[in-house]
Order: C-alpha cells, then structure tokens, then sequence
C-alpha cells in the first residue's frame, strides 16, 4: 500500500479562455473518470482550475488529452499545470464555484450540432433520424432559455418531459448527455411539422421528402430555423430568386446561401484556409466569400461576393442528404427590415403567404436571433453582424463595467450590459426605425436584465438626440453619459484589445452626430477611453435631402461636383448625369444653392457614395451600403492613385478632377475604383504619420463601417504596420454599428473609473 501511494502525484491546472458555460466542467469530469484520477474541477475568475491527482502516467495522458477532446464551442487560450502536494482526494468532483458571476458564465450561444449527435442520429435507434438530437456539446442554448438558472424548468424545454431514458443519461455524470438540458430523442422530444396546402404531417421522412421536391420544383418553402424563420429555396433558379425579393420586399440586398458541404461551396467559391477555418467553425457563420463560378445571378446582383454558411442543425444535414442540389437561398423570414419572425402562428400567417409551403416545430423560440455574418480579411476573422452563437459570449475587458447598461446606436443596433469586468453584447437586433424592431429592442432589454440579473445604474448612449436607442436611455431616469458617435467606434475597438492609452483613432462610417451639428464621419481623432480631439477631417459638404442620400447616391456625387467645380456642372459635365431625370438634378442642384435641407457632412462614407455614382457603378441604391460595397466589388487592385490635399481639413478636389479625367478618356470604370481606393488608403497613411509627429504616439485604432472594406482595411493595415505603427482594427466586435454600444459602454466604465460620473 505504502509502494502504491509513492506513484501519487497531484497537479493544479489552470484553463484559460472560452471555458466557461460551454460543458467544459462534465468533460473534465469524465476526462478525470476515464484516467482514474481525484480531485475536483471548478470556475473561477480566468476560467477553469483543476485540481488533480493519481498514478503519474495517467495524469500525463490526462493532460494530454484536454486540448484534443475539449468541447467543441470551447476555446482554450493557455494551459498552465503546477506540481502540487498530494490531499488524497477519494472522488473527483465538481465544485460549484465561488468567485465568478455565475450568472454571465452559465448563459451558452447556441452550438451547432456535433459530429457525435449526428452519428447518433444514424445509429441510436431512439434517435434514428431524430431532429432535436443534442448533448452537452451542441444544440440550442441562449434561443431557448428564459431564466436561470440554467436547467429545462427555465428553457421553452420545460413542457417535454423527459422519457426514463432520456432521464438517465441526462443525470449520469459520465454521458455526453450530463446536464444536457434540451436532451431529447423521439419518444420524449419536440417534432417538426409541414403544412402544405391542405396537408399536414409530422412525419420527419416525410417532411424531409416534400420539402426536396418542393425546393427542387423552384417553390419557396418556410423553415423554422434555430433563432428565427428562415425562407428557402433552390440557389439556381433566378426566377424562384426573384420572386422572393418580390414577395419579401426585398430589392436588392444580398442573400445569403447554405451549401451542403465544404466540397460544394468550394466549386462555387474561393475558400483559403482561413476563411475555411471561419466557415466550418462550430459558429458557423454566414462568411462573405469571393464567387468562384456563378449561381443565380439575382442572389447578389453583380457583387463579386456572396455570404455563404454550412449546415449547422439536424434539419439541416437530414435535408441535404437526400436535395439533389447542393446550395439554397437560406434568408431571415421577414418582411422588410422588420425581425425574423419566431412565433409559429405569425409564420403561418405572415409567411404563408411568401412561402408555398411552411415548416414548423414545436419548441418555442425564446430569445430571437439572426444568423451572424463574418469575413476574413488579412488573415483575420471580422465579425460583421455577431447574433446566433456568439452571444452572448461575455468580451473581457480591463474594465469595472458593473450595472452600465450601453443602448448602441441606431442602424444594426445591438446594445450592451456590465457585469464585473465583462461586457455582454445583445443579439443584432436591426435598424431602430420601425415600431417592431424598436419592440424587440425594448423586450431583448428587459430580458437581458433579467437573466443576467442585471440592474443598471448608469446608462450610456449616442448623443445624438433623435435616435430611437438615445430617448429609450433617456427615459430610463438614470445618470447618463452621452458619448460621441464616433469616440464610441474607436472606444469599441480598444476594448475589444484591452487598450487604455492616447491612440490615433480612425473612424471611417457613414453618418454620427458631431459636436459641432454637423453630420460626422470622417474623423482623425487623439483620443483615450475617456476624451477625444479632433485632429482632422474630410471637408464639410452638403448632404442634399439627409437621409435620402443612402437610397440616392447620385445627389452626393452632385453635391461633390457642385462644390468644387460650381454652378454650371450639369451643363459643363452633363455626361456624368446619364440616367438621372434632368429635373431631378436641377432640383437637387438648387436645395444646394439655396442651403434648403442640406446638413453638412464630413462622411467618409458619403465619398464613396459620390464616387460610386460617378462612375456610375451606383447611381441609385436599393439596400444600405450599396454604393461602397459596388465600389469595392468592382475595384482591381493597382498602385496608382490620385492627387488629394490632406491636413486638417482632406480636400478632395484634385482626386474629383483626376476622377473626371480619367472618365473622359475611357480609363476601365475597376482601375478608377482602385485608384480611388489607393486615394483614401493614402491619405489615411499621411494623415497618421502627421498626427504622430505631433503627438508622438503609435498607436492606431482603426473603426467604423467603412472599414468592412476589404480593400482599405488590408492596404491601411500593411502601410502602417510597415512604418513601425501598432495597428488595431476590430475582429471579434463589429467595426460597424452593431459594435458601437461596447464602445460606450467602455467609456462609461473610463469616466466612471475616474470619478467623472
Ligand atoms: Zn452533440
Ligand atoms: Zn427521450
Ligand atoms: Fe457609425
């Protein structure tokens, strides 16, 4: 006995990163099972500790084998083991733990089905086929809950009970199924069903089969989705692709698809690795990928890019085994830029309409959410809208963020709650515009208090005074802190990096209330979490209409010419107006004249608006953004670029001329757009190395929505790291709206640090 205890060895692991609220401690657990070993396993402020010990050999396998076998939506940063005192532990266990906010940690994103699941879903004969399959590992998770804690009783789990089966792998701490809290199999779970026409079934073969033969045969067909409805339907009939628009009332903007698998998106699209890596990702995001070989054109209507996301439910693998096409449109049920409709009675009644036939289930939606949308861009991973299974993953920050609430701004809002040092972002909740969105602002809110116990005690938000998210902080009746639109974006992405210093910020974006009135959005900042200056611009000029510029971009275009070149330009260029009804222009050209509705705007956004419509690859716009992105989506890449006058004030004069020029002599429409590009990329480079001879600082924080442009974030992100810059720019955190109110959240925290609040 005495030999035996001399073999003993005890060791205290620590795990850092996404550990927490992703089944990390059951795994350990049945890990320490597997290997013999004691102890106990626990959450704390970093992530989990392990304390372990028993024969050395199979302590080593032990550590071994974590990375390897750890949780699929984990995510391990650092392991770090210590050779400690043996305790003679007889039992491992797991420790409720003492030091973390429970309450964040035990709130999972929604996990896409695992390998596992699915191999069950071929040979367990209770779940043979089954939809609903989950374990600890995967399946539904933020959609479903309503309260914690965290157990079925508080998930829209709670009214199927579970089946004595079910029930003993649910309690048995060595299944994958411990504490799986939607467990479910055929006998006991929720079922889909199709309503077609006259018919009905709940027969999942069945289901399966028509809903092939309805996509196949170019219908449209509603699909409950994980977060939200979903309407489909074959990615190679342009007619089929068409009449959705029609029928959701949606012109333009993009559709994202679903391919069957990695091999099938690859012929269709250039994948490299890492944006494989993004694409197959236990996310599963919606990635922006470049079109390799045309589908239906009107899926994304002339851009080079389509978003493109791989199976992630049963449902969704059960349907491409047996679709004889490898790709569908896969779009948010909606109308309009209203929410994506969860509710099983709405979509019958609201999508039965678009749709020829609608596929429901019977667990109910809790917590509404899209699918998140990301790209790759230098390498990088760049979330662009963060919903379906990053949230609400808590972002980390060198902050006290206890009791902010952050309302966002106002176009793809999100908002955002403080607990301890951890910023909790909301699902995307959409553009504050409409009565529905604004009620799904309000709800999500309240929601969010709730399940994370969350009470706030200081509000933060966008000054400007209009925005729907600013008067709901507003009626709060709490301490507010106004933060600048554009100090907001450049907070947002430091505290995505931890920075808390005086850096050079960019932000690049369409539109953000200034301190002096004017629209912003073109702005060179010195600016830290607290305080910003000013340090340049682009030049002010007039936004013919306001708002109505975004619809038509050609107004900006006038307004541009009209500033540098003057009166007489729908004479002297009336070439570059082709298309645009004269009266239209004279219109426009006189509200300039007479200052009538024309704010003024340094938007950087607004630039390439004018220089999309110039050379007139967007005149006139159908969704938001789609001047920029037709701008960037024609652009080949080139070194030239065009004069301009940087400073304090960017004068764009000379870069409009060359422009022109260029136009007049038939230059390619993609070589102007590259030059242009280069233009900004340029100037973007002088401006920084201006401001660091003045304030000798290095640090570069790059935000805001025009740096979802590929090309201006690549090239600005090599130039300056070039020149001995550390360059920031945002990854996990949308540099657009949508990433704002962490931001403002960050500021709050900074001012309130200082005693300022
Ligand atoms: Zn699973
Ligand atoms: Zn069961
Ligand atoms: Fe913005």
């Amino acid at each position: 006995m005495r030999k035996f205890q001399l073999m003993i060895k005890a060791q205290e692991i620590k795990i850092t990163g996404l550990v927490q609220g992703v089944g990390f401690r059951p795994f350990i657990y049945r890990l320490a099972h597997k290997h013999h070993l004691k102890g106990f396993v626990e959450n704390n402020n970093l992530g989990v500790r392990v304390i372990i010990e028993g024969i050395a050999n199979e302590l080593n396998s032990f550590t071994k084998d974590i990375i390897p076998e750890a949780p699929q939506a984990s995510s391990i940063d650092h392991i770090s083991s210590l050779e400690i005192a043996v305790r003679h532990f007889d039992s491992f266990a797991i420790e409720k733990s003492s030091s973390v906010s429970d309450a964040v940690t035990e709130v999972s994103p929604d996990i896409s089905v695992c390998p596992d699941c699915l191999n069950d879903m071929k040979y367990q004969e209770r779940r043979i086929n089954y939809p609903f399959t989950n374990c600890t590992n995967c399946g539904p998770r933020f959609t479903i809950i309503k309260d914690l804690p965290y157990d079925r009783a508080k998930t829209t789990m709670h009214e199927f009970e579970m089946c004595p089966e079910c029930n003993k792998e649910y309690t048995n701490v060595l299944d994958r199924r411990f504490h799986a809290q939607p467990v479910a199999c055929k006998n006991c779970g929720p079922e889909y069903t199709l309503y077609y026409k006259e018919h009905k079934t709940n027969d999942i073969s069945t289901i399966i089969d028509s809903c092939c033969n309805l996509l196949e045969q170019n219908k449209i067909v509603a699909i409950k989705g994980l977060g939200g409805y979903h309407l489909a339907c074959s990615a190679f009939h342009d007619t089929t692709i068409r009449q959705l628009r029609e029928r959701k009332n949606r012109e333009g903007k993009p559709f994202a698809l679903m391919f069957r698998d990695l091999d099938a998106a690859e012929e269709y699209l250039f994948i490299d690795n890492d944006e494989k890596e993004l694409l197959t990702s236990w996310q599963k995001p919606i990635t922006l990928l470049k079109i390799k070989k045309e589908l239906a054109p009107s899926i994304s209507i002339n851009l080079n890019t389509v978003g493109a996301m791989l199976p992630y439910m049963p449902f969704h693998y059960q349907l491409f085994e047996k679709l004889k096409i490898p790709a569908i449109v896969l779009t948010s049920g909606n109308i309009s830029d209203e929410p994506i409709v969860i509710d099983n009675n709405e979509a019958l009644e609201r999508l039965g309409h678009i749709s020829d036939a609608v596929i429901t289930y019977n667990r109910d939606i809790h917590n509404r959410t899209d699918d998140s949308v990301a790209m790759v861009t230098n390498g990088k991973s760049r979330v662009i809208r963060r919903s379906r299974s990053y949230v609400p993953s808590p972002i980390r920050l060198h902050l006290d963020t206890e009791s902010i609430f952050a309302a966002g701004a106002e176009l793809v809002n999100c908002f955002c709650i403080g607990k301890g040092n951890q910023a909790i972002m909301s699902q995307h909740i959409g553009d504050l515009k409409n009565l529905e969105t604004l009620d799904f602002y309000t709800e999500s809110a309240q929601r969010f208090e709730r399940l994370f116990r969350f009470k706030p005690e200081i509000v933060a938000c966008d000054m400007h005074p209009d925005y729907l998210s600013t008067r709901y902080a507003k009626s709060l009746g709490l301490p507010i802190v106004e933060t600048q639109h554009h100090h907001a974006h450049i907070a947002s992405c430091m505290a995505e990096h931890k920075l808390d210093e005086d850096v050079i910020g960019l932000s690049f974006d369409g539109t953000g209330y200034g301190d002096d009135g004017h629209i912003w959005g073109g702005e060179f900042f010195v600016c830290n979490l607290n305080n910003y200056q000013r340090m340049a611009h682009f030049e002010y000029i007039p936004q013919p209409g306001g708002d109505l510029v975004t619809k038509q971009p050609w107004r900006m275009m006038l307004s541009y010419l009209h500033h540098y070149f003057g009166n007489d330009i729908l004479t002297k260029h009336a070439n570059l107006f082709n298309g645009i009804p004269m009266q239209d222009a004279e219109m426009v050209l006189s509200m300039i004249e007479k200052g009538i509705n024309c704010p003024l705007t340094s938007s950087a956004g607004r630039l390439f608006d004018a220089v999309a419509a110039l050379i007139d690859v967007c005149k006139t716009a159908s969704y938001h953004a789609e001047p920029p992105m037709r701008l960037e989506s024609v652009a080949t890449d080139s070194s030239l670029f065009y004069p301009y006058e940087s400073g304090k004030i960017v004068n764009m004069k000379k870069t409009f001329e060359g422009i022109i020029n260029d136009l007049n002599q038939h230059v390619d429409v993609s070589l102007i757009s590259g030059k242009f590009h280069n233009t900004v990329v340029h100037i973007i480079v002088d401006q920084v190395r201006w401001i660091s001879e003045q304030t000798k600082i290095k640090t570069v924080v790059l935000s805001g929505g025009s740096f979802q442009n590929r090309i201006l974030l690549k090239k600005v992100e090599d130039l300056l790291n070039d020149s001995t810059f550390a360059v920031f720019s945002q990854s996990a955190i949308p540099s657009n709206d949508g990433g704002i109110a962490l931001g403002q959240l960050a500021i709050a925290a900074k001012r309130r640090a200082l005693g300022l609040i």
